[in-house]
């Protein structure tokens, strides 16, 4: 099965009640991109990338259309087959994994369809058929931080991230503290995500003035010799998001215990092959991970989910999708959707996910 034909789509999704704010940024709309791949065999696969705006990662969103522009005319005639083609992009272009990211995720969509296999079957198979997710509020007044906690504890996420960060630390030191009086009792976990947004002064002085309460530290300074420094001064436990840019940064990350966990993002690695190989390294290690995009609609939505549903279920972290936070779906009939916290792992063959075409505009691109 080979590749004869790639389209690139440029899609808006506004943010519902924007803008969703985080330490390093405010986004009112994300840009996605959409990779549509057709075989000489007359399957469809659909792969996406959508940065979450140009200042959560060194990613934006013309950066993946311009990289994709152009890997695509030497994509005409390769094997549809994850490995052969990441190895042939790597020859065109170095680095870019958010946008080869894309391709790969249409890729497996593309093998899935032809094998008939969903895409988490293809990664290994599913220990499930629902797994958890978790709802991160973005970074806001305590009292409605608070109030929001307890009203994601109670719609059923098992797991809640507090955006921090970008402010005086004060304020996300009492946020912490009335997040816990909200839910503390309730058994939800809780991540405290400082988007790299706290000095490692600040990050310490959280974890002494909150260390009764028990959350893990996500990214919490920027670098990581900063991560390096604080490591073994605060009483929380530490794991890696944005520092994690490939396979090369997680061995080592994983090897001198600098983590106890990741939040990952299946385009930053590259994509989902890339993501197998993180999954059985955290599985060697036990690191508890989550599996998710930085944002998107229901293609990348249903990338995450069903990598996630492979992962051991002590060692998933959750799987967190845009979903709550846009409106609308791709596929009106299959997209993909947190119910009581959790996701459905869909079952049809590829992703699952047939969409509208008609949402999209002319491709921007076309090669083939
Ligand atoms: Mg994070």
């Amino acid at each position: 099965m080979k590749i004869t034909e790639v389209h690139l789509y440029q899609h808006k999704l506004p943010v519902k009640n924007g803008p969703y704010t985080m330490a390093n940024a405010q986004v009112w709309s994300l840009d996605t991109t959409l990779v549509k791949l057709i075989t000489n065999t007359g399957l469809v696969g659909w792969g996406e990338t959508c940065p979450v705006g140009p200042t959560y990662a060194e990613a934006h969103a013309q950066g993946a259309r311009a990289a994709i522009t152009l890997m695509a005319p030497e994509l005409i005639g390769v094997q549809a087959l994850p490995l052969t083609v990441r190895r042939k992009l790597n020859t065109i272009l170095h680095g870019h994994n958010y946008a080869k990211a894309a391709i790969d995720i249409a890729v497996h969509d593309l093998l899935g369809k032809a094998t008939k296999l969903s895409v988490a079957q293809l990664l290994g198979g599913a220990t499930t058929d629902r797994i958890p997710s978790y709802y991160a509020t973005g970074v806001g007044e305590p009292d409605d931080i608070a109030r929001l906690a307890r009203e994601k504890q109670r719609e059923g996420y098992p797991r809640l991230q507090i955006k921090v960060g970008g402010r005086p630390v004060e304020l996300d030191i009492e946020t912490i503290h009335k997040v816990w009086e909200a839910v503390g009792t309730t058994g939800v976990r809780l991540a405290v995500d400082g988007n790299r947004g706290w000095t490692t002064r600040d990050t310490l002085r959280v974890s002494r003035e909150c260390q009764q309460i028990p959350f893990i530290m996500e990214q919490p300074c920027n670098t990581i010799e900063e991560l390096k420094s604080i490591r073994n001064s605060v009483n929380h436990a530490i794991y890696m998001d944005e520092n994690s840019v490939d396979l090369n940064t997680v061995i080592t990350a994983a090897g001198t215990n600098l983590v106890d966990g990741f939040g990952m993002k299946v385009t930053r690695l590259g994509g989902l092959q890339q993501m197998v190989a993180f999954r059985d390294i955290c599985e060697a290690r036990n690191l508890p991970h989550t599996c998710d995009d930085s944002w998107g609609g229901d293609i990348i939505a249903a990338a995450c989910t069903h990598m996630g549903a492979t992962v051991q279920p002590h060692l998933l972290e959750g799987v967190w999708l845009a979903a709550p936070y846009i409106e609308g779906h791709y596929d009106s009939n299959k997209g993909i959707e947190i119910i009581g916290g959790h996701i459905d792992v869909p079952t049809s063959p590829g992703l699952g996910i047939t969409p509208d075409e008609s949402l999209f505009t002319e491709p921007v691109m076309s090669a083939g």
